[in-house]
């Protein structure tokens, strides 16, 4: 496999998705997680039509962003507060906002940069213990309070399930963040519209957009197997 075919399989895959979710191809955001490539091979995919990458590390997001500045980059991995200022103003979303003071420094950052900061709660649906993320119990206040912070716009959910052998195990875990998403559509925050979910990986991007997903994480199923 090239990654010509890679990418126009793993679009062609997500189109068939939407469609069976009842939804558009262009309503899911493709996120090319490009943690395991260098940046010639992310420029490379971006000529093939990709727009938006993911990294998991603030290092490596800083790096690629200085050489590909035009494309639209994501933080998916564990941001510690001493990193925030690498990434506020860098990425387009961080997707793993996870306790409270990462969202004050992240609010401070903004702050300082005149810019409100698009950000995902991560939530840790399947109560995997080395796993980052907000208890689903513990959504609801952690949303009454940074609803109050004037920089951080909340955008969605994220979540990581676990992994498996067969994709329809994780359905359980998509259909979960899709349902706590939903209880908190009536409330009027400020600074908060979960318009997104991010769930989805190469494993089981298919099943995570059947059960909702706006943003799916896809790094093995592009970038494996091209050299
Ligand atoms: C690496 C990573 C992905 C992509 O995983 P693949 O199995 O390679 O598709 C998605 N989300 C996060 C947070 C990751 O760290």
């Amino acid at each position: 496999m090239d990654l010509r075919q890679n990418i126009a399989g793993v679009q062609n895959r997500i189109a068939k998705a939407a469609v069976r979710s009842g939804r558009k191809p262009e309503d899911i955001t493709l996120v090319a997680v490009s943690k395991t490539v260098d940046s010639e091979k992310v420029r490379q995919a971006s000529l093939l039509g990709l727009t938006d990458f993911g990294e998991n590390r603030p290092q490596a997001l800083k790096a690629k962003i200085e050489v590909l500045p035009h494309l639209r980059w994501h933080l998916i991995g564990r941001l510690q507060t001493n990193k925030v200022k690498d990434v506020v103003g860098r990425a387009c979303m961080i997707h793993s906002l996870d306790r409270w003071n990462l969202a004050e420094e992240i609010n401070k950052r903004g702050q300082n940069l005149g810019k409100t900061i698009p950000v995902l709660l991560e939530v840790n649906i399947a109560g995997e213990e080395e796993k980052a993320g907000l208890k689903p119990i513990d959504v609801e206040v952690f949303l009454d309070a940074v609803s109050q912070l004037k920089y951080l716009q909340v955008l969605g959910l994220m979540t990581m399930a676990p992994l498996v052998d067969n994709p329809e195990q994780t359905r359980p875990v998509f259909r979960e963040l899709y349902q706590l998403r939903k209880r908190f559509l009536n409330k009027d925050y400020e600074n908060v519209n979960l318009l997104h979910l991010s769930m989805g990986m190469s494993q089981d991007y298919e099943v995570a957009i059947e059960e909702g997903a706006t943003i799916v994480r896809v790094g093995t199923a592009i970038f494996s197997g091209d050299n």
